[in-house]
């Protein structure tokens, strides 16, 4: 009888093997910035990183200051760099914990000139059109950071899907960089998807978030294996109950599921509460005893229901994503099912009610 509820097993091995695999193939001298923003999507940010920085990374990413912080209070010492906008009443946190923020504007870059003892790298938008100065720009606000400035990159907008606009993006960046002397900052550009398929936008070094955790850039189609990356994450639960279907039973709110013969049906404390996401509904498998078994129904708030046999009994384990025997589902297909992308399936799930068991091999 499996104990627990529902809960999301780490293979922290995967990681560092994913950690490593990237690694191998940058250019020589780059550094890896390991991105564990949204609690390392859904793995776990200090546990990530701790063993992303021993397999070789040398920097941490993170959306916002109270995710640095929480890395901070972990004691993590490594550089951390706070990707969106840090509001200026949160400098003096910044500050005291030492993170790098970004300077996305030129009345950003003022402020953050006016706070001694804060470090700051420029992002420069070159076409994503979402954060940064204009290139035009670049160049007054490297002047306002002086001694504070710490590194000056970009993002790319769709280097898994777009290599034409990527190299723009690529060229637009390297004009900023030849136009202005950003001598002694650390460059960057390559997100996973640039880090993977772009090598000459390395530069000193790469931010890989989705392949640390073994999952594809491409988000809803690719297979990790083909790129050398791990899958890490496994979210699994139990049979809490099985009944007996008779022709014309429905199941679920709404009844949309109708038994067409007799047959069983597995319970499964797993809803949407936990992350497993509702438009999961009447498309989704789950693995039972190493088979796919096909979703009845709609996704609850708390629980699942699935088709089930004999076979099936209370306390068997549940594979929602991940491995079971030969058998896997990927989050890739996940995604797929829910009309998403395999970041928000992982990130979705809720520490709150998910608990996250650690596996090193
Ligand atoms: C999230 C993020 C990344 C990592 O992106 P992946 O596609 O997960 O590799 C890199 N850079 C920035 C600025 C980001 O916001």
């Amino acid at each position: 009888m499996t104990q627990g509820r529902t809960w999301a097993e780490i293979d922290l091995g995967a990681v560092r093997s994913n950690v490593r695999s990237i690694l191998r193939r940058l250019r020589s001298g780059a550094e890896l910035m390991a991105v564990v923003k949204a609690d390392a999507y859904g793995h776990g940010a200090v546990r990530v990183a701790r063993e992303a920085l021993a397999a070789g990374a040398s920097r941490l990413a993170v959306a916002t200051p109270e995710e640095g912080v929480e890395l901070r209070r972990a004691g993590i010492s490594e550089p951390v760099l706070v990707f969106t906008d840090t509001p200026p009443e949160k400098f003096p946190l910044a500050a005291e914990y030492r993170l790098e923020v970004t300077a996305h504007s030129l009345p950003a870059a003022r402020r953050i000139a006016g706070r001694p003892g804060l470090r700051a790298h420029l992002k420069v938008n070159t076409g994503m059109n979402r954060w940064g100065v204009s290139p035009e720009e670049a160049g007054e606000a490297r002047k306002l950071l002086g001694e504070r400035l710490a590194g000056v990159y970009t993002h790319v907008a769709s280097a898994d899907t777009d290599p034409e606009t990527t190299r723009k993006q690529i060229e637009r960046f390297e004009s900023v960089l030849r136009a202005h002397p950003f001598s002694g900052a650390l460059v960057h550009a390559a997100n996973s998807a640039g880090t993977l398929w772009y090598p000459e936008a390395h530069y000193d070094c790469v931010r890989p978030g989705i392949a640390l955790y073994g999952l594809h850039p491409l988000g809803d189609s690719g297979d990790p294996a083909g790129e050398g990356l791990r899958p890490a994450l496994r979210l699994v639960s139990y049979v809490a109950q099985v009944r007996r279907l008779r022709p014309g039973d429905g199941v679920s709110y709404g009844l949309t599921f109708r038994a067409g013969e007799e047959m069983f049906a597995a319970t499964v404390p797993v809803g949407y509460a936990e992350g497993y996401l509702r438009a999961l509904s009447g498309r989704s498998r789950a693995l039972i005893g190493g088979v796919r078994r096909p979703i009845l129904g709609r996704v609850t708030m708390d629980a699942a229901v699935f088709a089930a046999d004999e076979s099936v009994s209370v306390g068997d384990e549940v594979v929602l994503l991940g491995e079971q025997g030969d058998e896997r589902i990927p989050a890739e297909e996940l995604a797929i099912w829910a009309g998403t992308i395999n970041y928000e399936v992982t990130t979705r799930i809720n520490p709150v009610r998910v608990e996250r068991r650690y596996l090193r091999e």
